[in-house]
């Protein structure tokens, strides 16, 4: 398709805090060479919600993605203290993403090499429930801290169903799903329970097994290759997924995005990184890829392909790389040379 053909698709923009700002102007230009195919409206969060309109997540902001169902993200910072809860679970929460997708795809040569692995975490339950609480005992307030997870049945089966749904849509083979089921028998086994349910639907299809997180975390260091996808509770999907960008060169390559039924929002994997922002040194691949799933998802799949094409030979051929990748290119010298290979 030519792009300067597409009609625009009206999407929220959010900047966000730290070097959100720097990885989305990057990202921004990148999809401007592409043909500028999202009319933006631009929103505050995070931080700079607070300082905007004082709230990490402003009304304004919620309005524009419900209205709109898709949106692009910067990282957002909670501030701690203040009794704000996180911008990033709270927007989770209004729009009910149940569905986190994070891929790991090797494009530059590192540690590993060959790595084509995609994550899914259940996004709205599991410890991320947050109900917390202090016993005290004598004068000490807090001498006891509790906190409780919950996992339903029916967003355990949810879950699973769009993790098969996108194995099935994506030519993907096997799904391993990752619990401790052993030790947390209830909150992780009746996820592991509703996510074999599930398989039978698939069987034939699409395999499935499952592993203790512990044993996959070790079995992602010595042989990622022997994985396919992972399916994971919230809170193991967190620290994997981290652990996934460190397969791949770090959290600078590490795309995510949240599905739910009336929305998609799109992000990196990172956080604000407030050691490295204002510096122009962040590493904008991982918004930018997150870009090119939301390319995909509105079914501009040729653009998305380009995209990430021109990301991979930007890396490769040009050797444009930035400083987290031992390269010396600033997040906009990075953003250029992408769009000068679009062009091309
Ligand atoms: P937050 O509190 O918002 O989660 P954080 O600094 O604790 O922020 P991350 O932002 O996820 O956590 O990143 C951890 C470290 O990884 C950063 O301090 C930074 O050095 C590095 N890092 C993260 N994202 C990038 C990026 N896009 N480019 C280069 N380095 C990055």
């Amino acid at each position: 398709m030519n792009s300067s053909c597409i009609e625009k698709i009206p999407a929220t923009l959010i900047p966000g805090d730290g070097i959100g700002p720097e990885v989305v102007e990057a990202t921004v230009r990148v999809l401007d060479a592409l043909g500028s195919p999202f009319e933006w409206d631009i929103q505050p969060a995070g931080m700079a919600g607070v300082k905007a309109l004082g709230d990490p997540l402003p009304a304004v902001t919620i309005e524009s993605i419900r209205q709109r169902k898709l949106a692009l993200k910067g990282p957002l910072t909670t501030p701690v203290g203040e009794g704000f809860r996180s911008s990033n679970v709270r927007l989770r929460e209004a729009f009910e993403l149940f569905g986190n997708v994070r891929p790991a795809k090797s494009l530059v040569p590192g540690r590993y090499e060959d790595i084509d692995l995609v994550l899914i975490r259940e996004n709205l339950a599991g410890f991320y429930v947050a109900n917390e609480y202090y016993i005290q005992v004598g004068n000490d307030p807090r001498a006891v801290a509790v906190s409780s997870g919950m996992n339903t049945r029916e967003g355990s089966e949810r879950i699973a169903r769009f993790a098969f749904e996108y194995a099935i849509k994506n030519g993907r083979k096997k799904i391993t799903v990752v619990h401790k089921a052993n030790i947390l028998k209830a909150l992780t086994g009746l996820f592991l329970e509703a996510a074999r349910d599930v398989a039978k639907e698939y069987e034939g299809r699409v395999e499935m097994d499952d592993m203790i997180v512990d044993a996959c975390a070790m079995q992602l260091v010595l042989n990622p290759w022997r994985f396919d996808m992972l399916l994971c509770t919230n809170l193991f999907g967190d620290i994997l997924s981290d652990q996934l960008a460190g397969l791949v060169g770090g959290l600078g390559m590490a795309p995510g995005s949240n599905f739910g039924n009336d929305a998609a929002i799109f992000e990196a994997v990172h956080g604000s990184a407030p050691d490295i922002a204002g510096k122009g040194v962040a590493n904008p691949i991982s918004l930018m890829l997150a870009a090119a799933m939301m390319l995909a998802h509105v079914n501009l799949v040729e653009e998305a392909e380009r995209l990430r094409v021109a990301i991979d030979q930007t890396l490769n051929i040009d050797g444009v790389q930035t400083r987290d990748l031992k390269g010396q290119a600033s997040t906009l010298e990075f953003a250029d040379a992408v769009c000068a290979r679009l062009r091309t």
